[in-house]
């Protein structure tokens, strides 16, 4: 299975996983990606271990990098 780890740093996986094990958690993408001001992408994700939820802020750029597989893995549900 794909993750999306990757897309947060180590702090921000720390902080968002209740199960605080870096090799467990299974980041995914939950569909709700919205637009923010100064051309930020926020994408909420969800742990599929624990269940936990966060959102990281993307740039334009880095959004457009990650969409293929984001819109993929949100088709997949
Ligand atoms: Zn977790």
């Amino acid at each position: 299975m794909k993750n999306f780890n990757h897309l947060l740093n180590k702090q921000e996986l720390l902080i968002g996983c209740k199960k605080r094990n870096l090799s467990q958690c299974q980041w995914r993408p939950t569909g709700n990606i919205r637009a923010t001001a100064g051309d930020n992408v926020c994408v909420s994700l969800v742990c599929e271990e624990c269940l936990a939820r966060t959102s990281v802020f993307l740039s334009e750029l880095s959004y457009k990098n990650h969409e293929k597989i984001l819109l993929k893995e949100i088709a997949r549900v």
